[in-house]
C-alpha cells in the first residue's frame, strides 16, 4: 500500500506545456500536453522501443535511453528549446516520500537491471537527462500508471475512483477516507489515493489453494520468482505462457496434437495478443485463425479440428479465471467504497484488446458486487498522459 502524495486534482487553472513519460511494461512513451486552463489542447504521444539488452543491463543505460528518447521527441517537433516539468509513470515497486522523492524497491516483469534499487528514480532520471542531452527539464513528480490513470480519469469524469492498469501488469488504485488509513498521518484532506500493488497479493501464500500447476511453471521462468503471484495469474505478460504450458501438459499427454513441440515448448513464443485473437474467433465458432497459428506459427502437425477447439477451450478458461479473479478484488473495492456511482479508468492493452475482459467484468463485478453502481473508462495511454496532468496541478500549486 503506498501513498502517491497527490494533493490535489485538477481545477482548471493548470497552464503549460508539460512533458510526461511512461515505463512500465512493454510500450516505453514521450508524451507532451499543452494544457489552457485546465482544458487539454494537444496530446501528443510516441512510442519507443527499448532495445531488448537494457532489460537486464546497468540501470543507468535504461535511464540515458530515456534521456536521449525525450530528445528524439523533442528535436522532431522542434520544440527542444525551452523549460519542461515533467511527470514521470514508473510502474515498478518503490516507496514514495514526497511527489518528487521515489525509492525504487525492486523490478518486476521483465526488467532486472542492477545498480539503481534503492535509489531516487527522479535523481536517477534528472542525472541521465542532464548527462545525455542538454535540454532544460525539471523532473518535479514521480508517479505510477494506475495514479495517472486515475487522475486522467478524473479529468473525464469526476466520479472516477478506481484506476485499473491491464497491460503487460497488473496494479490498481482507489479512493479512501484519510481517516481509515493508520499508517499516514494526514489530517489536510479527507481522502486520499491508496495505491495497492496488488500484484503481489498471494507472495505470503494466501492464494496457493488457487494455483496451478502451471502457475508455477511460469513463475520459475519469469524474471523475478516468486513474488507477484497475483499478477501472474492474470497480467498480459503471462496469459500466453499459462495457456502455452497447458497446452503443453496436454501434448504431453497426448491430447493435444502430433509431432514436435518445441515452439510450443519455447518460452513466451506465444503471445496475449494471439489469446485475443483465438478467444474473439472462438466467439464467432469459427477454427482458421487458431489452426493457423497451432500449424503455421507453432509448426505442430496434422492439427485437427478438435486441436483447434482444445486450444479455443484452454484460452477462454486462462482469460474466464483472468477475469474473475480481477473482478472479484474490484468489487471488493467498490462493496469497501460504497458510492453512488464509481467510474473505473482502465488503461493496458489487455482490457482494450481482449474482446472478452471487458464483458465478462461487468458481468463478473455486478455478480459480485450487486446493487453497486459501476462504469468503465478506458483511457487509451491515460497511464502517460495522467503524469502530465499531475506536472501541471504541481506547477499550479507550486506557482499559486
Ligand atoms: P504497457 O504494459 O507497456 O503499459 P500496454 O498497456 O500496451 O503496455 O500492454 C502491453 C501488454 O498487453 C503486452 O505485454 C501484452 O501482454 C498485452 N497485449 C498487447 N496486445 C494485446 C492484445 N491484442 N490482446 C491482449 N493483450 C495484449
Ligand atoms: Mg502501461
Amino acid at each position: 500500500m503506498t501513498n502517491p502524495f497527490i494533493k490535489e486534482l485538477m481545477n482548471g487553472k493548470e497552464n503549460g506545456s508539460f512533458l510526461a513519460l511512461d515505463l512500465g511494461g512493454t510500450n516505453f512513451r514521450v508524451i507532451l500536453i499543452q494544457i489552457t486552463d485546465g482544458i487539454f489542447d494537444k496530446e501528443e504521444v510516441e512510442y519507443y522501443n527499448i532495445p531488448k539488452h537494457l532489460f537486464t543491463e546497468e540501470g543507468t543505460k535504461l535511464y540515458d535511453f530515456i534521456a536521449i528518447s525525450i530528445e528524439h521527441f523533442l528535436t522532431n517537433r522542434g520544440a527542444n528549446d525551452r523549460h519542461y516539468d515533467l511527470g514521470f509513470t514508473f510502474s515498478f515497486p518503490m516507496h514514495l516520500e514526497a511527489i518528487d522523492v521515489a525509492i525504487h524497491t525492486s523490478w518486476t516483469k521483465s526488467f532486472s537491471c542492477p545498480g539503481v534499487i534503492g535509489k531516487n528514480v527522479r535523481e536517477l532520471l534528472s542525472s541521465a537527462i542532464q548527462r545525455k542531452t542538454n535540454l532544460d527539464i525539471s523532473v518535479t513528480c514521480v508517479t505510477n500508471d494506475c495514479i495517472a490513470t486515475l487522475v486522467y480519469g478524473s479529468y473525464f469524469d469526476k466520479r472516477c475512483a478506481i484506476g485499473l492498469i491491464m497491460g503487460t501488469g497488473n496494479n490498481a488504485c482507489y479512493i479512501e477516507n484519510t481517516s481509515n488509513i493508520h499508517k499516514w498521518k494526514d489530517t489536510e484532506r479527507s481522502e486520499s489515493a491508496v495505491v495497492l500493488e496488488w500484484g503481489a497479493f498471494g507472495d505470503n501464500g494466501v492464494l496457493d489453494f488457487l494455483r496451478t500447476k502451471w502457475d508455477r511453471i511460469v513463475d520459475k521462468k519469469s524474471v523475478v520468482k516468486r513474488t507477484y503471484t497475483f499478477e501472474k495469474c492474470l497480467a498480459g505478460k503471462y496469459l500466453g505462457c499459462l495457456v502455452r504450458e497447458a497446452l503443453v501438459t496436454l501434448a504431453q499427454e497426448g491430447l493435444f496434437c502430433k509431432g514436435s513441440t518445441e515452439l510450443l515448448e519455447t518460452h513466451e513464443h506465444l503471445k496475449t495478443s494471439q489469446i485475443s485473437k483465438i478467444e474473439a474467433e472462438a466467439f464467432r465458432d469459427e477454427l482458421f485463425y487458431t489452426k493457423d497459428v497451432l500449424s503455421s506459427y507453432l509448426e505442430l502437425e496434422d492439427v485437427t479440428d478438435d486441436d483447434a477447439r482444445i486450444a479455443q477451450y484452454v484460452c477462454g478458461l486462462v482469460s474466464y479465471r483472468a477475469a474473475l479473479l480481477l473482478s472479484l478484488v474490484t468489487s471488493m473495492l467498490l462493496n469497501r467504497m460504497d458510492r453512488p456511482h464509481c467510474t473505473i479508468a482502465v488503461d493496458g492493452s489487455l482490457f482494450v484488446h481482449h474482446p472478452r475482459f471487458k464483458p465478462l467484468m461487468e458481468l463478473l463485478i455486478e455478480q459480485n458486487a450487486p446493487g453497486k453502481s459501476f462504469s468503465f473508462l478506458t483511457t487509451k495511454d491515460g497511464s502517460g498522459k495522467g503524469a502530465g496532468l499531475v506536472a501541471a496541478i504541481e506547477n499550479r500549486i507550486r506557482n499559486s
